[in-house]
Order: C-alpha cells, then sequence, then structure tokens
C-alpha cells in the first residue's frame, strides 16, 4: 500500500513518488514573525507535522523545511506601532511561536531559514530571473513578468488573460502589467534593507520561499505544502519564480493544501479579528487536546472551531489516558503501528479516520483482562500514537501534572483514606473521598490501589 496525497496543482489524490526514495523533501511555509500565531496558523504546522512523522516512518530520511519570514512589511508597520526595534520584535515573537509549536507537539523541522540570512540566495535568484528575460527593473523595483511564463495560473486554475483582464485599476506605473509582482523593492534608510544591484532595498515575500526552498532542498522538491489561502497568488508566484529561474524544472512534485480554520462561518484572520491565539487556548486547553481537536477533520476540509468540540476532544484524550493508565504496568510488545490507522494516514492523511480506529482500541483495552492482548494493544496504541504527535505523557503524569491542585495533599488524603479503610472506619474513608471530590478530584479503585485525576 502506498502514500497517496491529493496535489493541488492536478486537483487529484495521486501516490507520492519521491524523486528520490532515499532522501524525501518537503517545505512549508512558515510565519511571518510580527505577532503572535493564532490557531488557524496552526493547523498546517499540526496536519503536515502528521505527514513529517509519516514520512519519517516510510523513508530512511526525510528533509523537512520551514521557513521564518523575518523581513515583510507588516513587520515594519508593527515594529513601528509597538516602538520597538525590527529585531527585538522578530526574535521575541518568533521565540514565542517556537514555544507555542512545541506545546503543540510539532516537531522541530529539519531546517529553519530564516529569511534574512538568505538575501544573497535571493539577490542571486532575481539577478538570474533578469537575465532570463523574465523580470525587469522599474524605479528601484524588480518586478517578475508575468506574461513571460505562458503556464502562470496552473496551479489556482487561473488563466492569465483572465487575470491581466480582471487586474485592478493600475497603482503602480512602473509596472508593465498590472499582475507583474514585486521580486526586489527600495527601502527607506529606517527600513530593513541590503545593498543589490538594483539599489538599497528588501526582497518579495514571495521570492523569499522559491530562494530559501532552493537553498535547502534543491532545484526540484517532492512536497510543498501551506493552508488553502496560500494558493494563490503567493504559491502560484513561488511556482514562476523558481521554473523560470531554474529553465522549467519543475519546482515541487506534489502541493498540499489545508482548508481553513473557520469561526461561525468565517475563516479566522487577523484581519477579522476574530481569533483565538494558540497561547489563548492554551490557557484553555493542554497543546495534546487542541492537537487531537485538529485532528479530528480532513486537513482538507475547512475546519469548524468551537468550544464545545475542543471539550469533547479533552474526554477523548481523557479516554486514552484512562485507558492507558489501567495498563500501565503492563510491558507494551514492541509499539507498531496499527494497520488500520497506517492505511487511513497513507490515505490522503485521513486522520478522522485513524482516530476512530485508536479508538476501537482503547474499547478493546478496557473489555478485557488479558495481558498477552494487552501487551499487544497497547504496542498498538502507543505506536500509532507516535506517528500523530498524541499520548507523549506518561499516563499518572498526564493527569497529576498542571493540574493546578496540591499533589502532596491529594496523595495524602488519599493514604489516610486508605489507612481509614484498612481500620473499617468507612465513615471517614466517606469523608475523606467526599473532600476530594469538592476539591474536583475523582478517585478510583483499581488493583487495590487508588488512582485519582482532576475532573473537568
Ligand atoms: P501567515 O503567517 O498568515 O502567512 O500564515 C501562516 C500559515 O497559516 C499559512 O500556511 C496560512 O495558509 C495558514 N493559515 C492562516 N489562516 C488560517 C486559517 N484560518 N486556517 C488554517 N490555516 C490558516
Ligand atoms: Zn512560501
Amino acid at each position: 500500500m502506498s502514500l497517496m496525497l491529493h496535489n493541488t496543482l492536478t486537483r487529484t489524490k495521486e501516490p507520492f513518488v519521491p524523486l528520490n526514495p532515499d532522501h524525501v523533501t518537503m517545505y512549508v511555509c512558515g510565519p511571518t514573525v510580527y505577532n503572535l500565531a493564532h490557531i488557524g496558523n496552526a493547523r498546517p504546522y499540526i496536519v503536515f507535522d502528521v505527514l513529517f512523522r509519516l514520512l519519517q516512518k516510510l523513508y530512511p530520511r526525510v528533509t523537512y523545511a520551514r521557513n521564518i519570514t523575518d523581513v515583510e512589511d507588516k513587520i515594519i508597520t508593527a515594529a513601528k506601532a509597538n516602538n520597538e526595534s525590527i529585531h527585538d520584535l522578530t526574535r521575541r515573537t518568533e521565540k514565542i511561536f517556537q514555544e507555542d509549536m512545541a506545546a503543540l507537539h510539532s516537531l522541530p523541522p529539519t531546517v529553519q531559514p530564516r529569511a534574512t540570512e538568505h538575501i544573497a540566495e535571493m539577490i542571486t535568484m532575481i539577478g538570474d530571473l533578469i537575465t532570463k528575460g523574465h523580470a525587469y527593473e522599474a524605479e528601484g523595483h524588480v518586478l517578475f513578468d508575468v506574461s513571460s511564463m505562458p503556464a502562470y495560473g496552473k496551479l489556482s486554475n487561473r488563466n492569465l488573460d483572465d487575470l491581466i483582464a480582471g487586474a485592478r485599476v493600475e497603482v503602480a506605473p512602473y509596472k508593465k502589467n498590472p499582475v507583474d509582482f514585486v521580486l526586489w523593492k527600495p527601502s527607506l534608510d529606517d527600513m530593513p534593507g541590503w545593498d543589490s544591484p538594483w539599489g538599497f532595498g528588501r526582497p518579495g515575500w514571495h521570492i523569499e520561499c522559491s530562494a530559501m526552498a532552493e537553498k535547502h532542498l534543491g532545484v526540484t522538491i517532492d512536497l510543498h505544502a501551506g493552508g488553502h489561502d496560500l494558493i494563490f497568488p503567493h504559491h502560484e508566484n513561488e511556482i514562476a519564480q523558481s521554473t523560470c529561474a531554474h529553465d522549467g524544472a519543475p519546482f515541487a512534485k506534489q502541493w498540499l493544501h489545508n482548508g481553513m480554520l473557520m469561526v461561525n462561518g468565517e475563516k479566522m484572520s487577523k484581519s477579522l479579528g476574530n481569533f483565538y491565539t494558540i497561547q489563548d487556548v492554551l490557557a484553555m486547553a493542554r497543546g495534546e487536546e487542541i492537537r487531537y481537536y485538529m485532528l479530528t477533520s480532513h486537513y482538507r476540509q475547512p475546519f469548524d472551531w468551537t468550544d464545545e468540540g475542543l471539550a469533547q476532544a479533552k474526554s477523548c484524550v481523557d479516554r486514552f489516558y484512562t485507558a492507558l493508565r489501567s495498563i500501565e504496568s503492563v510491558q507494551a510488545d514492541e509499539p507498531y503501528m496499527d494497520p488500520e490507522v497506517k492505511a487511513a494516514l497513507l490515505d490522503d492523511l485521513n486522520t478522522p479516520l485513524a482516530l476512530a480506529r485508536l479508538h476501537e482500541i482503547v474499547k478493546d483495552i478496557n473489555k478485557t483482562d488479558d495481558a498477552t492482548k494487552h501487551a499487544r494493544l497497547k504496542a498498538a496504541l502507543l505506536g500509532s500514537c507516535t506517528v500523530l504527535g498524541l499520548l507523549n505523557h506518561e499516563p499518572t503524569a498526564w493527569f497529576h501534572e498542571q493540574s493546578n491542585v496540591d499533589i502532596q495533599q491529594i496523595e495524602s488524603l488519599i493514604e489516610e483514606r486508605a489507612k481509614a479503610r484498612r481500620l473499617k472506619d468507612f465513615a471517614k474513608a466517606d469523608t475523606i473521598r467526599q473532600t476530594l471530590t469538592d476539591m474536583g478530584i475523582s478517585l478510583e479503585d483499581v488493583d487495590g490501589k487508588t488512582l485519582w485525576k482532576k475532573l473537568g
């Protein structure tokens, strides 16, 4: 059974055939670091993290590059508004982003190139595009000449003539064509800038990804991914730049796009103001619960974010850990990916189906007392969850950590209750149980031991 992935370029699900089966390459457009990422931004970094984990199981070497856009006009505006230097703003935001990703259990990509550290590569690529007749200089700007590329618009299924005809009244008089886009633009003295053959300036956003992808992954890469909103113009322009700079060599074999995270039928976005930052959501739920929730929907579908959905995800994760804790003393067999979980993930990352299968495994754990079966089921549960980035904690620790309670106090009350029961003072034991219930702690007596967890 091979990995099938939906390719935005062909609009079909296709077998994934890497250029080099010994070394798979993948690029995901990273964040622009000017303020806190919202939970919609987290979606590509969670779903494509599952893809990264799966590819690592299937191939000997995977290089995953996710850039940091640390030069972009939104950054200049935000730094001014904060009265903060651009360097301080981008580094501070980048650090929080990395902490957010770690909290959501997304693995660090193999490389995380910063745009500001690849200006030379961008200047070289822009120079090549000019030499090859795909770009031109005008008034300190360099623009990509869209009319030089007849295939422009293939990814987003747009026709070049329609695009030109439909373009808004020209606002930049130096452009030959309204759809031509910026590769390089002039910077004023108080803006970030670098010397270039076209004067002191800075790169456009699209060229950043083309140059960093080439530097870290080569001319043609296996997979390129990002949110659906990046298909046009960002990814279309990345394709134009890279294929034209490389004499027609394909840029990415397969393009993957996640659907948008929505709130009340609208895309979650900074500009609409309808967003929760990742930090906001981490105050309501733990990273693994958020991650679980995100994976309950197929990555290509829009995702409707609701408080009820998050609450349900929390109780599902609780169910997984409760089952795991009930067999904590069982030595698992060698962890493996359950064949049905694997089949679901190989089918264009069908995470909802994979989670449904995990619930069946949990059900099987709960309904048997057979130690051999438990050892096998535990191995399947743990092995499958590794690929999804779930069940990263020891089960007892999961229930006790971050429960905002005094663990020592609870454990001494439980000990006191056990003592009362041994002395057959059941009234006292019941009173202690009630005290714990009032503290929001539920108890379960299993095999002579008392397990506890914080409710809600
Ligand atoms: P940005 O920092 O705006 O470039 O976004 C970073 C990533 O988040 C890109 O891959 C976007 O496509 C993605 N993204 C932005 N908003 C949403 C949303 N509401 N739902 C899912 N993905 C999103
Ligand atoms: Zn990009």
